[in-house]
């Protein structure tokens, strides 16, 4: 089982990696039926240009798609999911994870910011009836690699953000 869960986060993490050669936030996911990877899903959000398109989401509009085309009972298939993603799923996410009644969330580092599993809101285990099943989440799985990536990538934002603010400001002059 832990050897099973290390080799999924990889694949999350080269998901992540994806994402970041495409210029996106890197955070990558896979979302395990009946113990094989059923769809996968990483950042989106630039190259869609809508700020929903978190790896969850695309994986979850996966899912749905899957379904249409297997015959299958979405609802049936996302209790019995198990998403494994590189960084603690946002609020967003996790809102639609748990109304989605999906039971268990593997993640890698901790979303200071945006959190939805303890960091910022607590949406995995807050008692929120009108939200469905409180839902387990195991934090910490392959961290490190995770926060390296997410750190490069702002690192390499950073370099870019003074001269954006100088365009920013000439325009705001004009
Ligand atoms: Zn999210």
């Amino acid at each position: 089982m832990e050897d099973e869960n290390l080799q999924w986060m990889q694949r999350a993490i080269d998901l992540a990696e994806e994402a970041f050669k495409a210029g996106e936030v890197p955070v990558g996911c896979i979302f395990i039926y009946e113990n094989k990877e059923l769809v996968n899903g990483r950042n989106m959000v630039t190259e869609t240009k809508n700020a929903t398109q978190h790896a969850e989401i695309v994986a979850i509009e996966r899912v749905y798609a899957w379904c249409e085309e297997h015959d299958k009972n979405a609802a049936d298939v996302f209790a019995a999911i198990t998403v494994v993603v590189t960084v603690e799923p946002c609020i967003m996410c996790m809102a639609a994870i748990r109304t989605l009644n999906i039971p268990l969330v593997i993640y890698g580092c901790r979303n200071d910011r945006f959190g939805g599993c303890g960091s910022v809101m607590n949406i995995a285990t807050d008692e929120i009836p009108s939200l469905g099943r409180r839902l387990y989440c195991i934090s910490g799985l392959m961290a490190e690699k995770a926060i390296s990536l997410l750190k490069d990538f702002y690192k390499g934002e950073n370099l870019n953000a003074p001269e954006e603010k100088r365009k920013i400001k000439n325009e705001i002059k004009k």
